[in-house]
């Protein structure tokens, strides 16, 4: 049996930052336990070919979850991509860098989580920021975590700005600075072209320099171990084999929105009734875990543009294209396949009194249809259209008591009809972008929206074809309410020695992609552990 003082379950944003944070002391020692590998190389480094290859399918990278049939969606189940392996979703996402709009967190701390607030977050994400480009009272310089812009060159960057000049909306040269609205190329978690997860980022330049510091790869959680209410450690399996990791202090959950309430609920911490149906022996009766389930819905518009090696496709021209690319990639780390994509994004405002945007767009630099399951070998654009702020709530349940089985995704999408509303105005603003005369000159063909005419068939191509834009958090909801699993410490309520430190203790989603979120919470929560500890 293995003992440490810390037992970090899940090595995604959540559990590397807190992990890193947690070991720079050398008195006490930290076991960071990840289910998945710890990749590195080709595959690791470049963006462009690990997003295509990972994210369509499962792979030892990818849990690949699907969701229960979906009301909202016209009964379909939404495929989720979910990231396993030292970087969680960092190691097969598109790595933008985005930290939602302030009044995001105001709302956390007005719902009862003092040391939330906006002014209060702040330090913490310029603690862990080493920004290349912004030098000012927002941004950090000297963190671990690489942000740079985008290295593609891509000569759509500048087409895009003009259509979104045309269609009146406003350039942002800051999303994460003072304002949120606008559109702009993205600044992404990439050092000099290459993917930089934050296991690049946090965990390896440790790794044999801190003898304090433990990682198990290939090891997954089965169920945290109790003494009464208090966690003392991780049952873990490796190869078939089961073993004990005891903590001295704590455990630290961090397996993210869909994972981290499965690991408690299967170790007896959860509704109490719905745990005696699979006969999992109740711990605690914490009816909150697993509610609150919140995601960003996403509907892809998609445009033929004949012919453009600049927008990947898939043709004679772009296998030329493709060959010069990689060996640019090899020698520079720019162009084509330096890539995550999303390269333009942009946030907008529904009216103008709304007090922050309700959208956001995505374009995309080929045309990326779920999730790059379906092949498409014309060359175009997509332009995702995110749902912000949607009020729907889900749930994630156990599907049985065996720990291997995915549990029961329910995001419940669309069920509140603001929601709809809400989207559909959006798509039509979006899809806007692609009627002015920048883009009329290019694009051939609107590829599955050109029929909508009324709301009533924006509504309906959203139902057959909206899916996740990857931001599944809320589901250990950090308050004080009956829904809540977490306290504004981080700490489950009615436990001692147990934490949860990634995604799922959102009360309410940022307005923006999740991973600065999470890895903001990581550099808050271990200091918090710090300070409960000192
Ligand atoms: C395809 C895709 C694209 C995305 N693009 C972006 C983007 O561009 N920008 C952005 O900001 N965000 C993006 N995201 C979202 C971002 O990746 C997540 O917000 C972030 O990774 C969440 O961090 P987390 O620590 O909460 O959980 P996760 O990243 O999900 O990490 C949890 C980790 O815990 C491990 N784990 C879970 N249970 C156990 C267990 N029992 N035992 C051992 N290990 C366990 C999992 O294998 C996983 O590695 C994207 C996500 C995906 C999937």
């Amino acid at each position: 049996m293995e003992t440490c003082d810390y037992v970090v379950v899940g090595g995604g944003p959540g559990g590397c930052v807190s992990a890193s944070r947690l070991s720079e002391d050398p008195a006490v020692s930290v076991a960071l336990i990840e289910a998945g590998p710890d990749r590195r190389g080709f595959l690791g480094d470049c963006t462009a070919v690990g997003t295509l290859l990972n994210v369509p399918r499962k792979t030892p990278s990818n849990w690949a979850f699907e969701s229960t049939p979906q009301a909202g969606l016209n009964g379909r189940r939404a495929y989720q991509p979910y990231g396993r392996g030292l970087g969680g979703g960092s190691a097969i996402n598109v790595l933008m860098y985005m930290r939602g709009h302030c009044s995001d967190y105001d709302e956390w701390a007005a719902m009862g989580n003092p040391g939330w607030s906006y002014a209060e977050v702040l330090p913490y994400f310029r603690k862990s920021e080493n920004n290349q480009t912004h030098r000012n009272e927002y941004h950090g310089n000297e963190g671990p975590l690489w942000v740079e812009e985008l290295r593609t060159d891509n000569p759509y960057h500048g087409i895009v700005k003009q259509a979104c000049r045309e269609a009146g909306l406003p350039f942002n040269p800051d999303f994460n600075g003072a304002e949120q609205e606008g559109y702009n190329c993205v600044q992404v978690m990439m050092k000099n072209g290459e993917r930089f997860h934050i296991g690049k980022a946090f965990i390896h330049p440790h790794l044999g320099k801190r003898a304090n510091l433990q990682l198990y790869t290939d090891t997954e959680c089965t169920r945290i171990l109790f003494e009464g209410k208090c966690a003392v450690g991780a049952e873990v399996i490796a190869d078939g084999a089961r073993r004990q990791i005891r903590a001295r202090r704590e455990v630290i959950v961090a397996g993210g929105g869909f994972l981290s309430p499965k690991l408690l609920m299967h170790s007896g911490v959860g509704a109490g009734q719905e745990l005696q149906r699979f006969g999992i022996p109740v711990v605690h009766d914490l009816p909150g875990v697993g509610k609150n389930l919140m995601d960003h819905l996403d509907f892809i518009l998609a445009y033929h543009i004949p012919g453009d090696p600049n927008l990947l496709g898939l043709s004679p021209v772009a296998g030329v294209q493709l060959a010069k690319a990689y060996r640019r990639w090899c020698k520079e780390r720019r162009g084509m396949l330096a890539t995550n994509y999303a390269e333009v994004t942009g946030f907008m405002r529904l009216t103008p009194k709304s007090t922050k945007p309700e959208i956001q767009y995505e374009f995309v630099v080929s045309i990326l249809v779920d999730h790059g399951r379906k092949l498409v070998t014309k060359h175009g654009m997509s332009c995702h259209v995110l749902l912000l702020h949607p009020k729907s709530r889900g749930t994630v349940a156990l599907a049985s008591p065996d720990f291997r089985d995915q549990p029961l995704l329910d995001l419940n999408y669309l069920s509140h009809p603001d929601d709809l509303k809400t989207i559909v105005e959006g798509t039509k603003r979006t899809d806007a972008i692609f009627k002015t005369p920048t883009f009329r000159r290019l694009v051939k063909r609107n590829m599955f929206t050109a029929h909508c005419r009324t709301d009533e068939d924006w509504a309906e191509a959203i139902r057959n074809r909206a899916g996740t834009n990857y931001h599944p958090v809320g589901t250990c909801k950090m308050g004080n309410g009956p829904d809540a699993v977490v306290d504004a410490r981080l700490k489950v309520h009615g436990m001692q020695g147990l934490r949860v430190v990634d995604g799922s203790i959102m009360p309410k989603i940022v307005g923006g992609n999740t991973m600065a979120p999470v890895i903001m919470i990581g550099e808050k929560g271990a200091d918090m552990i710090k300070e409960d500890w000192h």
